[in-house]
């Protein structure tokens, strides 16, 4: 086995995935929908399988319907006219546009700054291409042991500053964020832009969530700022917009000269994006709007959080309420479990969140994912005292997740 894979441990998904089906518990854990895309997208995909010309190799950079569908949907949200064929490049999930991304920018030995909690795949979709992750926390301004905002997880910007070294090549960005839920506001976003510019770096903004975002807040794209088009790849997912998170289409968008590289890289990884799913997500995106689909979306999710935020305070589990995205961090530190409790052998050594994760399937029956997972060796102790848990689920499973988590008052 090579080197740059014999080290990885097993991943917290395959642990609590097929825990939560082991142990027949309510599942919050991994961030998929488990109800349908609306009709309108099921439909689109259905008429592109049956429609000719739609289920042979697409060109890499992407069919040109799904180009044209994002420049259209995308160029008012950059403030710009997007260029379908050179601005926009189609990947197979955000997932593998961020491994052509660091494939196509990273040399041996180049430093990327990651946020914690980060999402996990950074990190092996850096050290696969050579890349070395440096890491930064967002720390919780406040007392911890209340309702907070996710407002109140910051980035020290001087601390962020003292990573940069000669090495750095690379901010990644996450906006809003998984799995504190924040919605880097507009000064936030300057202040670290500002940073990219000085230092000449490459900003990665993974933006999957940017259909999420929850009143007052509004989602502010970087790549808009002054002076960072040049200096930003956006990272889009077809999943996250419509629900498909098995469909595996994202997309990358950026000035041409960043996205001829990604285009670049991808050819040598998977060549192209499956067919028929691309077409039906540039019909999607095509019909979106008439259907009033991403006002319908967010107060969907407004709804889900709400119930997901009161089950946590029935419970009495203090928390963060999310300003994006669909996970609450919620604070595990009073969860008290006997100290002779056993645990699987795959749990051994594993940090205490992982441990409450596992006793809350068991006992409670709910799987949340255990954030250390979302942070460095040095730095996991920040992540221990929290337990993340997923509402992009039915009113049914969020209902009888509420009824279980109630066993812990
Ligand atoms: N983004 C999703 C989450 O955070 C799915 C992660 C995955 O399956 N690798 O839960």
């Amino acid at each position: 086995v090579a080197d740059k894979v014999a080290h990885f441990k097993q991943d917290v998904w395959s642990i609590f995935t097929p825990l939560a089906a082991q142990l027949n518990a309510v599942n919050l854990g991994q961030g998929f929908m488990n109800f349908p895309p609306p009709d309108f997208v099921r439909q689109a995909a259905i008429d592109a399988i049956n429609t000719d010309g739609c289920n042979q190799y697409a060109h890499p950079k992407g069919r040109s319907r799904l180009l044209k569908a994002l420049a259209k949907s995308y160029s008012p949200l950059f403030n710009r006219t997007l260029d379908p064929e050179t601005e926009v490049v189609v990947t197979a999930g955000a997932n593998e546009g961020l491994y052509a991304i660091f494939a196509g920018f990273l040399d041996d030995g180049d430093e990327v700054i990651l946020m914690e909690p980060f999402f996990d795949q950074y990190i092996a979709n850096i050290t696969m291409n050579g890349g070395v992750p440096v890491y930064v926390p967002l720390r919780p301004h406040g007392d911890t042991n209340k309702i907070m905002s996710s407002s109140d997880w910051k980035l020290d910007i001087n601390e962020l500053r003292s990573k940069i070294t000669p090495r750095t090549k690379i901010i990644v960005l996450n906006t809003p964020h998984n799995p504190v839920g924040k919605v880097f506001s507009k000064e936030e976003l300057l202040e670290i832009g500002q940073l990219v510019q000085e230092f000449n770096l490459l900003l990665i903004s993974d933006e999957v969530y940017d259909r999420l975002y929850y009143k007052p807040d509004v989602h502010e794209r970087i790549a808009n700022l002054p002076g960072l088009w040049e200096h930003t790849i956006t990272i889009g997912s077809g999943g996250k917009t419509f629900g498909t998170t098995g469909w595996r289409v994202g997309w990358s968008i950026g000035h041409k000269d960043l996205i001829k590289t990604v285009l670049s890289a991808q050819t040598r990884i998977v060549f192209c994006v499956n067919s028929p799913l691309q077409e039906a997500i540039a019909i999607s995106l095509e019909e979106a709007e008439a259907h009033d689909y991403y006002e319908k979306h967010i107060s969907s999710y407004e709804q889900r959080r709400e119930k997901m935020c009161k089950a946590l305070s029935d419970a009495g589990l203090p928390y963060t309420i999310p300003q994006g995205a669909y996970y609450v961090l919620a604070n595990i530190k009073g969860i008290k479990i006997p100290e002779d409790y056993e645990y699987p052998e795959n749990l051994n050594g594993r940090p205490r969140d992982f441990k409450v994760c596992y006793w809350l399937a068991k006992e409670i029956g709910v799987v949340a994912i255990p954030p250390s997972e979302f942070y460095c060796e040095g730095n996991r102790h920040l992540g221990e005292d929290y337990a993340r848990f997923a509402f992009c689920k039915t009113d049914e499973t969020l209902e009888a997740a509420a009824k279980a988590l109630l066993k812990l008052k």
